[in-house]
């Protein structure tokens, strides 16, 4: 259960469209389309829905994949994890740890320096702040 509950006509009050789509109904943003893919200003990425803190600056790294891309959430309990096995893909679904948004996926071919993870993040779950 979320620590946040709202219903999904209360989420589609509150969010613009195309946020409603891609967090509450499980979109994709187009790829090298996403308002934060380039940013490289210090501060703390934070779910668009319910502003939990989600992502450092620090952590984010370009992985060519034309989605925000981390290799490290805040802390654990930041994100929550749910296998995801749509479009005949294995893949593992991450969630905003407050109110379920979706926010993408994590896949095993980050930086192998750091924690190895990728997390692959549509930019309109994420709202950024500056430091
Ligand atoms: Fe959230």
């Amino acid at each position: 259960m979320s620590k946040l509950q709202k219903s999904l006509n209360e989420w589609k009050k509150e969010l613009d469209p195309e946020v409603f789509r891609v967090t509450r109904e499980k979109g994709t943003e187009h790829p090298y389309t996403g308002k934060l893919l380039h940013n490289t200003k210090t501060g703390i990425y934070t779910c668009s829905n319910c502003d939990h803190e989600l992502f450092l600056s620090d952590a984010k790294y370009d992985s060519g994949c034309g989605w925000p891309a981390f290799y490290d959430p805040v802390t654990e309990d930041s994100l929550k994890y749910h296998d995801d096995s749509t479009f005949g893909m294995k893949r593992t679904e991450v969630t905003c740890g407050t109110c379920g948004a979706h926010l993408g996926h994590v896949f095993p071919d980050g930086p192998q320096d750091k924690t190895g993870q990728r997390y692959c993040i549509n930019s309109v779950a994420l709202k950024f702040k500056k430091k």
